[in-house]
């Protein structure tokens, strides 16, 4: 069984919307590897359980971490919940995350209805 490598990230106000996520499909994701940026995987540790990696905090650098990463193949995918009402001070830093997302044409899920989508093509392919 392919065991992905998936990348979570949640602006402040989508980190509810995550944890509601991540407990939805916590079977599938536990059989994961799992990294996040630092606030993110700290919930997802705390209120899930899941074996997180955690990068930095997203506007202390940690999408370009994930980025970095996911340049060199080592990133599946990546859940994105992005905030699009609220100014973010690493907006570049989100956008060359997304950038890096369709140069490597890796998928990138920002919001829970697509997250769903490919989460549910991940599991069936992963049975
Ligand atoms: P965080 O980073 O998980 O450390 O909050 C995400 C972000 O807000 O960019």
């Amino acid at each position: 069984m392919k065991k992905f490598r998936i990348a979570l990230i949640a602006h402040d106000n989508k980190k509810a919307d995550m944890v509601v996520l991540a407990r939805e499909f916590a079977p599938f994701l536990a059989q994961c590897t799992l990294c996040a940026t630092g606030t993110t995987g700290g919930r997802l540790a705390a209120e899930v359980g899941l074996d997180v990696e955690r990068m930095l905090s997203g506007p202390l650098g940690g999408d370009l971490q994930i980025g970095a990463r996911l340049a060199v193949g080592e990133v599946d995918g990546i859940i994105f919940l992005r905030d699009p009402m609220t100014p973010q001070p690493h907006e570049p830093d989100i956008n060359a995350l997304v950038r890096a997302c369709d140069v490597h044409d890796v998928p990138c899920a920002t919001n829970l209805t697509t997250a769903r989508l490919i989460l549910k093509q991940w599991m069936a392919a992963s049975a």
